[in-house]
């Protein structure tokens, strides 16, 4: 986390507010707080290109608080909803509440989130209680919608976070759904890691003249991380895994796979080896990813195996290593793999386990941070580097025709050119996230 030089004081929240954010022990705004929070007090609508880990969540809840504590509803008459803030996934709604609760506790500004997966009951009974702001994940908005527990008619704050990512999940048309429902006059918060032509295209639709802020992803904010390869053969990887987290300055670890299989497999790898590890992916029930991730936070569990998708809103101070036991295919998802490590200013590993048949996925990753991650052994002695051209040209083993890979229009445009010992353009577009 980058933190500029200026103080939270000086972005024009209140004292309540700033009260709040001083027992978070933040000590200055990141440059997306800087940018976007006085545009928003202001009433700006807002495009921002900002991912997770760049304190976006605030950036959006503090303006909101700031207005809503301003206008208290009417106290005697009915008493909508005032602001929506939708979100791709349950764990991004339940941290974006969390947020919330903690940069309002000196406020009177009701909140309460809403999600699939889980009974429905409790939400009913929490939207009977008039929030003033609503957390939710587009399927179940529109499930209360049309039962009528949710009215969007009062809403002066939209905010569409990860827009990207909802997209990519196939939640277009239910975000159309909610968007034709808000009232016109409103204040819009479009939040995105990236800004491809479709979502330009949303805002258009959404925004009003707008201010664009562009925070430079974690490839350049991931300063805390010390990124690592280690050269393997598959074969290898789960002995080469068990060193690195017997090393004892690994303590909490995060290990990315690219299959929810291949988590589940790995877990139980794991577990013959004595080393204790809760899987999350989106095959897993809502419970056992709450209790998982519970499990990790409090360090009862050192090791969490995750698949992209389910660890991208994941929020986890102090976690050392992040592991990459497959080198991701889209160099994107190895950014936001690694920034789950060395957040709020703390140091820590990602490590790569790269086999032949990755080469082109690690030359890929390069090419997009503009850097070449050193390589070590298990032990953490950097090495010279294998030839990566003698090992990149190899045949891929199992992966005929080159189908595992984007093809050059796949991954955000900027996988193709580089190496040419692979297949370029030719292969149908793959989901980014799975
Ligand atoms: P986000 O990008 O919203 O997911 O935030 C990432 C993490 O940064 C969360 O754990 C926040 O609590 C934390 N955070 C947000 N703003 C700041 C700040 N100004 N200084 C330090 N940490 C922050």
């Amino acid at each position: 986390m980058i933190a500029s030089t200026s103080s939270f004081a000086a972005l024009g929240l209140s004292a309540a507010i700033l009260r709040a954010i001083d027992d978070e022990d933040y000590d200055a705004p990141t440059p997306v707080q800087e940018q976007v929070v006085p545009k928003a007090i202001a009433g700006r609508d807002i495009l921002a290109a900002a991912q997770t880990g760049t304190g976006k969540t605030a950036a959006f809840v503090l303006p909101i608080l700031q207005h809503l504590s301003e206008s208290p509803s009417d106290p005697r008459g009915a008493r909508d909803i005032r602001a929506l803030i939708l979100t791709p996934t349950r764990e991004l709604a339940a941290q974006i509440g969390e947020r919330i609760s903690a940069y309002g506790k000196y406020l009177k500004v009701g909140h309460t989130v809403v999600y699939g997966g889980v009974g429905q009951r409790p939400q009913e009974e929490a939207l009977r209680r008039r929030p003033d702001i609503l957390v939710a994940t587009p399927g179940r908005l529109l499930d209360l919608m049309g039962q009528g527990f949710v009215k969007l008619r009062g809403i002066t704050h939209f905010v569409l976070d990860e827009a990207d990512r909802m997209l990519d999940m196939g939640f277009i048309h239910d975000v159309r759904k909610v968007i034709a429902v808000l009232p016109k006059e409103r204040q819009t918060l479009l939040f995105s890691a990236t800004i491809p032509a479709d979502i330009e295209r949303l805002a258009g639709s959404l925004l009003e003249e707008p201010v664009r802020v562009a925070i430079t992803p974690k490839i350049t904010t991931a300063e805390g991380v010390d990124q690592a390869v280690i050269f393997s053969e598959t074969a290898e990887k789960r002995v080469l895994l068990e060193r690195i987290l017997r090393r004892p300055d690994v303590k909490r670890t995060i290990v990315f796979t690219r299959t929810k299989h291949g988590a589940n497999r790995l877990t139980r790898d794991l577990e013959r080896a004595g080393i204790a590890s809760l899987a999350i992916h989106g095959n897993k029930s809502q419970n056992a990813r709450d209790r998982a991730l519970s499990s990790f936070k409090t360090g009862e569990i050192p090791v969490l195996v995750a698949t992209d998708v389910a660890a991208r809103g994941i929020d986890v101070d102090d976690v050392s290593h992040v592991v990459n036991f497959d080198v991701p295919n889209i160099p994107e998802s190895y950014v936001h793999r690694i920034g789950r490590t060395g957040r709020a200013g703390a140091v820590g590993q990602a490590i790569s386990l790269c086999a032949a048949e990755e080469r082109p996925f690690l030359a890929d990753i390069e090419k997009l941070i503009k850097k070449t991650i050193p390589s070590i052994d298990v032990d953490g002695n950097v090495l010279e580097r294998p030839q990566a051209r003698a090992i990149a040209a190899a045949p891929p083993p199992g992966r005929g025709g080159g189908g595992g890979r984007p093809g050059g229009g796949g991954g955000g445009g900027r996988s193709g050119g580089g190496g040419g010992s692979r297949p370029g353009g030719g292969g149908g577009r793959r989901p980014r996230y799975r």
